[in-house]
């Protein structure tokens, strides 16, 4: 295991913000990851784990910790019949392995295509896109216990997924470090057609569409979209959404509907679990006054999404943190919710 110091942190990311990391570690080995989290213990650092940047912003002083980031690589996959099982390690990176599974012509994971960032982030937050969630098809999760330094296996129901989360990233927050992830895969499954934006591409289409096809339209959607990690398009320096869409209450969704009619407009929403509906949060935050490409220094809202906050060149993280905090309170006033924020801050 080799121990830098002072390493920039601003590059691993890609919104491409913030200071450096005091210690920084990249593991390629199991034996790397429980050296790193014994470094950092006995000298009672805390402890911060990178995949692929993707969801995450760095404060511009950085981080006084260990920053450890796991670089595991390799895919297994048995078969049983059309049943595919891939076991993939945290560090491979998510496009290429679902871009895998296409071309292997298993179906359960070609709405996730495009999305940036590393296989081990996925389960954490219950990766989801365009009718898709990797709890559908996530059969294992393999982790190290940081107290124990014992690697555990977490069935499915184990991870405790929800909308957006799973244990990982609520009561067992920074407790594991994902180390593997298994997910079952059907060869010569049907792809999921179920969103809006993707029924458009096909709407003229004869015959079913095959996985590539859908894997293509989607990574399409997310280009225009300004979700794709595209070099030189700095609408897509950002960290994806940074927004989370809102779940209220019926009878919340209820009185505001009311209320906006009143004012010529129609809140769109979508059925949540029971007695709650989900709202698109970028709706809010346009209709809470806020253009596409509305800028704050070198923060901005990205041109083609209004949930992208961007990099325009050079920003600090105060700059975006300062146009955060203006977006959530005018929300707030304009429609009484508050928005939360979905990527993972550090440093602060
Ligand atoms: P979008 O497609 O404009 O959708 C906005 C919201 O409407 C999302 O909450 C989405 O629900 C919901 N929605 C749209 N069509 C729906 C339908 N047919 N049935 C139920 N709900 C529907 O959103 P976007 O911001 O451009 O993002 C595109 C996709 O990427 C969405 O699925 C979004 O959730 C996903 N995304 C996921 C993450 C993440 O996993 N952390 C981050 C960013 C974006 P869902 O959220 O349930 O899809």
């Amino acid at each position: 295991m080799i121990v830098e110091q002072h390493v920039p942190l601003a590059p691993l990311t890609t919104l491409g913000v913030g200071g450096p990391a005091r210690y920084f570690v990249e593991a390629h080995s199991e034996s790397d990851v429980r050296e790193a989290v014994q470094f950092a213990q006995t000298r009672d650092l805390a402890l911060f784990v990178l995949g692929g940047g993707s969801n995450l912003l760095v404060s511009d002083a950085g981080f006084s910790g260990l920053v450890l980031k796991v670089s595991l690589c390799g895919t297994n996959r048995t078969a049983n019949g059309n049943d595919v099982t891939f076991q993939v390690a945290a560090g491979d990176n998510w496009d290429t392995f679902v871009a895998h599974t296409v071309e292997e012509g298993c179906a359960g994971l070609e709405c996730l295509s495009g999305i940036p960032g590393s296989v081990g982030g996925t389960p954490v937050q219950n990766v989801g896109a365009y009718g898709q969630e990797v709890s559908e098809t996530i059969r294992e999760v393999e982790a190290l216990d940081r107290q124990s330094l014992q690697k555990m296996t977490f069935t499915n129901s184990e991870c405790g997924f929800a909308y957006r989360a799973s244990i990982f990233n609520t009561i067992e927050r920074d407790r594991y470090i994902i180390l593997r992830v298994s997910f079952a895969l059907r060869r010569g499954g049907k792809p999921t057609i179920r969103y809006a934006d993707l029924q458009k591409m096909f709407a003229d289409a004869t015959g079913s569409p095959t996985l590539l096809q859908v894997r293509n339209a989607v990574r399409e959607i997310r280009r225009n979209k300004a979700m794709l990690i595209v070099p030189g398009d700095d609408d897509a320096r950002s960290a994806g959404s940074f927004f989370k869409n809102p779940v209220i209450p019926q009878r919340q969704f209820e009185d505001l509907d009311i209320k906006l009619r009143s004012r010529d407009l129609i809140l769109p929403s979508f059925p949540a679990s029971d007695g709650f509906r989900k709202l698109p949060a970028a709706w809010l935050v346009e209709h809470a006054g806020f253009a596409k490409g509305y800028s704050r220094g070198a923060a901005a809202i990205s041109r083609r999404h209004a949930l992208a906050i961007v990099n325009r060149g050079g920003a600090t993280a105060a700059e975006i943190i300062a146009l955060k905090n203006e977006i959530q309170s005018r929300v707030l006033s304009e429609f009484g919710i508050q928005l939360q924020t979905e990527p993972v801050f550090l440093g602060f």
